[in-house]
């Protein structure tokens, strides 16, 4: 799965959701996340994030990323 990472907070450029196939851009108080539960792992959004905000999982360090976008993409709303 891919994560979103903290470079995303205040970002205002939201083209990341609009090239995902499944939907599964959440959005929060200051930045978006991704439901790793219904992430398919295509990658098309990475390129389209102009902050490099969009990581996968797999990277060294991500751990918190995946456990913090898990968590919110649960309590808020898709968009
Ligand atoms: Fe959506 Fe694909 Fe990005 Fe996962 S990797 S969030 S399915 S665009």
């Amino acid at each position: 799965t891919y994560v979103v990472t903290d470079a995303c907070i205040r970002c205002k450029y939201m083209d990341c959701v609009e090239v995902c196939p499944v939907d599964c851009f959440y959005e929060g108080e200051n930045m978006l996340v991704i439901n790793p539960n219904e992430c398919i792992d295509c990658g098309v959004c990475e390129p389209e994030c102009p902050a490099e905000a969009i990581l996968p999982d797999t990277e060294g360090g991500n751990e918190k990323w995946l456990e913090l976008n898990a968590t919110f993409s649960s309590q808020w709303p898709n968009i």
